[in-house]
């Protein structure tokens, strides 16, 4: 049977402001509801390349809800995991693009359907099938979605299942009481830390990328990818360090670039190939993904990843 990827966290639709400019204090136009969610982005790229996926997840009974999984759905991804809560919100993300690329955010998720996850007999079921299980730093940020997280790792590592990792945080976050503990119980059970740019940093004293992932390594995180948007991609394993340059692209969105090149590398992983032809999926996933506008709507397929080296000469 094909291996089960899992992973659990929020599911949001995102609406995006069609301008340029701060933030949301005066009316405008938007564009959306998209599927999104950094869990639930990832899991759809892993979906769409045609390995087993799950997402364990809360959404209301809404639209906003059925806008995922539906899109789940479609791409092969199984939602029986994902329990729909009756006179509850979908959480949402208001995102807009300043005119210096930076972006200013609405977030609506620890009060959504998705901040009050609770363990359920179907995400129990998953939790028994799951050979993988991807967590993204924001799952620890919602109070709600700690125990649920704790106890799945708990499940899968025991039965010899293997854990990545994506911190997805930004620094300023990282004061949430608690959060700094739990970031340190789930890196200490990771197999597979997928960072982006500095955020290696977050988690260790070396101020070198070469020293910081030494580090890791004598934590006993055995692989090690780095993120760097428009510079490409690096691995770190136990035959050495392997760079992917970056695809030349035009940014259309940046958003869910990292999510979709960790679904492309953890599928790629997990069926055995080697890591320098996991990194190169996963930088054409990511370098693809940009050229979408919509966080989920990026996310490819193998022969349209295929198409793209073939086109992008990547
Ligand atoms: P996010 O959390 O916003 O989804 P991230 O910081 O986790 O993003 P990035 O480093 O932005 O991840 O993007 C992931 C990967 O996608 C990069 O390592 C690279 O391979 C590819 N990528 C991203 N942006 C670009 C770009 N502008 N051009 C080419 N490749 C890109
Ligand atoms: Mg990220």
């Amino acid at each position: 049977m094909d291996k089960l990827v899992l992973t659990v966290g929020e599911i949001l639709v995102e609406i995006m402001a069609t301008t340029r400019g701060d933030g949301f204090r005066e009316a405008q136009s938007l564009i959306g509801p998209f599927p999104s969610g950094a869990p639930a982005i990832f899991i759809d790229q892993v979906g769409r390349l045609g390995t087993a996926a799950a997402i364990i997840s809360r959404v209301g009974d809404d639209d906003f809800g059925r806008v995922n999984l539906e899109r789940l759905q479609a791409d092969g991804v199984d939602v029986s995991g994902v329990a729909v809560a009756r006179g509850e919100a979908t959480g949402s993300a208001f995102v807009r693009y300043r005119e210096d690329g930076n972006r200013d955010f609405v977030f609506n998720i620890a009060n959504s359907a998705c901040g009050k996850l609770s363990m359920t007999a179907e995400a129990e079921t998953l939790l028994e099938r799951a050979a993988h299980l991807h967590l993204m730093g924001t799952a620890l940020c919602a109070p709600g979605l700690v125990g649920v997280v704790r106890a799945a790792i708990d499940r899968i590592k025991r039965r010899g299942g293997t854990l990545s990792f994506d911190p997805n945080l930004r620094p300023e976050i990282l004061n949430t009481p608690g959060l700094r503990e739990a970031l340190d119980e789930v890196l200490a059970q990771t197999d597979l830390f997928l960072p982006s740019g500095n955020e290696i940093f977050l988690f260790t004293k070396a101020r070198s990328e070469a020293e910081a992932v030494a580090e890791l390594h004598a934590r006993g995180i055995g692989e090690v990818v780095i993120k760097k948007g428009d510079r490409g991609a690096c691995h770190y394993g136990p035959a050495g360090r392997t760079d992917v340059a970056p695809i030349a692209v035009d940014e259309i969105d940046a958003t869910g670039a990292g999510d979709c090149f960790g679904g492309a590398f953890v599928s790629f992983w997990l069926a055995g190939a080697d890591a320098s032809i996991a990194l190169r999926y996963a930088n054409a996933a990511g370098a693809r993904a940009v050229t979408r506008l919509g966080p989920m709507e990026g996310a490819s397929t193998r022969a349209e990843l295929d198409a793209f080296l073939l086109a992008m000469k990547g």
